[in-house]
């Protein structure tokens, strides 16, 4: 089954609650970008925290998330939409270190421990939200939950994990976004603490075969869930040949003239997926707005 998210309430609606498989979505995001396993579950992790930000969002609303780490791998930058569709990229691709001392790809000593989280969500109507954060682990899910809790104030627990395989091909990738909204009761609160704690890590649940909604069972308890809405989840892009064309036509004339003279063409990639764009001269000459 294809990358999917599932919205869901529990608690009377004290409670929000999303869960996503992006094992698919995480695995094309690094044949794109060809990322090397550590940077793989950096990268990953804040790619699958951002397709589940997008579904927090309405109808054309759009959210950029970029993670800016003194880390080797350098800012990652994640997009996310009301649509499931989510594309991102890594700085540095080439980042792999050892395991750290849980066992885990150490994805701190990739990202850093010191920088800043910072959210932009695009609202339409020229209307723009932006919060930022210092960066307090560099792991990503405990970023993402200290970004809710003090950006937002919203009380807040995010996991977000990958693993890969000894290929370098995405094994299993997922998470989950829990929010406490005014009106919870403490008992409620306590007891979800109780249940985050004591869960495997959300990488083992997916590689498991847990469905998203089992992810949210295990967390919040089947009484007390209602599923609302499941999404699919992809990594897609909004790149085409055509914005490519009108990014160079917006050079101008002269500076089009001298690819054509010293290049003899043009190549364009996009930074979100990687694609290529060729231009000949031909090409390159009809894009002139003065035709000679
Ligand atoms: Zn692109």
């Amino acid at each position: 089954m294809g990358d999917y998210l599932i919205k869901a309430t529990a608690f009377n609606g004290t409670v929000r609650a999303y869960a996503v498989q992006s094992t698919d979505t995480v695995e094309e995001a690094r044949r794109r970008h060809d990322t090397w396993a550590t940077a793989s579950a950096a990268m990953g992790r804040t790619i699958t925290v951002t397709s589940m930000m997008g579904a927090m969002l309405k109808g054309n609303d759009k959210l950029t998330v970029k993670l800016e780490g003194d880390g080797p791998v350098g800012p990652i930058i994640a997009d996310g939409n009301g649509s499931g569709e989510v594309r991102g990229y890594i700085t540095n691709p080439h980042v792999d270190f050892d395991l750290n001392s849980k066992g885990k790809l150490d994805v701190a000593r990739a990202v850093g421990t010191q920088g800043s989280l910072s959210v932009v969500k695009d609202l339409g109507l020229k209307e723009h939200f932006t919060g930022q954060v210092p960066i307090v682990s560099g792991e990503v899910g405990e970023d993402f939950t200290y970004y809710f809790v003090n950006s937002e104030q919203i009380p807040s627990a995010v996991g977000a994990g990958v693993l890969v395989n000894p290929d370098h091909t995405i094994l299993a990738s997922g998470g989950f976004i829990l929010q406490v909204m005014p009106g919870a009761e403490d008992g409620t609160i306590n007891q979800l603490e109780e249940r985050i704690n004591n869960i495997p890590p959300i990488s083992s649940l997916i590689r498991d075969g847990n469905t998203p909604e089992e992810i949210l069972e295990k967390l919040i308890g089947p009484e007390n869930l209602k599923i609302h809405e499941s999404l699919p989840v992809q990594f897609k892009c909004e790149c085409s040949k055509e914005r490519v064309e009108n990014a160079l036509k917006s050079l101008g004339d002269d500076e089009i003239d001298d690819m054509i003279k010293e290049d003899g063409g043009a190549e364009a990639t996009c930074h979100f997926c990687n694609e290529q764009y060729h231009f000949s001269a031909e090409e390159l000459q009809e894009l002139k707005t003065e035709e000679q």
